[in-house]
């Protein structure tokens, strides 16, 4: 593998290192259905209100393993970055860098291209020379992500996910660390 390229690798944060909706759950109950845009699986419960909320997003449990899977990439000679869609409404891009440094995640880089849409336009044929995997469990992210071609996608696998086809899908990141190994 060339030393230069292909050896970075773009994780998502929620719902890949923190746990996002199991939180979420934690504190309303079960969705009242699973759906591929997280703000329609309750009736009752926006996920915008949690979005502005600076205090739910700070206090996000870690994803199971997530800290040894991203620290085991770094050792193993891989360049981890955190990518997110987290926007700037209320405090939550603070929140988000806040919640990263507690878990000492902040010495990776982070980027925040703004939005859902912004992030998949992130994803060119450019910065794709030097990301050797993707690692999100987002519907719309990775839709459109396999849509263009690209073969190096890592579901994360949620039941909000289920339906897409295609790219590499893990249930943890035990599994992943395993896959990304042989590499
Ligand atoms: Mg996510």
């Amino acid at each position: 593998m060339d030393d230069k390229h292909m050896k970075k690798i773009a994780v998502d944060i929620h719902d890949v290192v923190a746990d996002y909706m199991g939180y979420f759950i934690h504190l309303h109950g079960w969705p009242d259905r699973w759906h591929e845009n997280l703000d329609q699986m309750y009736d009752d419960f926006g996920f915008d209100k949690h979005w502005a909320d600076a205090d739910f997003l700070s206090e996000l449990p870690l994803l199971n393993n997530a800290k040894i899977g991203v620290m085991q990439l770094a050792f193993n000679g891989w360049d981890p970055f955190f990518i997110t869609a987290t926007h700037d409404h209320g405090d939550n891009i603070k929140a988000t860098k806040r919640w990263l440094a507690s878990h000492t995640f902040d010495k990776f880089p982070v980027e925040f291209p703004g939005s859902m849409q912004a992030k998949v336009e992130w994803f060119t044929p450019k910065n794709m020379m030097d990301v050797a995997w993707v690692i999100d469990d987002h519907a719309q992210i990775l839709r459109p992500l396999l849509e263009k071609g690209y073969d190096n996608v890592i579901i994360m696998d949620a039941p909000w996910n289920r339906e897409i086809e295609g790219g590499h899908r893990f249930r943890n990141w035990l599994e992943i660390i395993d896959f990304i190994g042989m590499y």
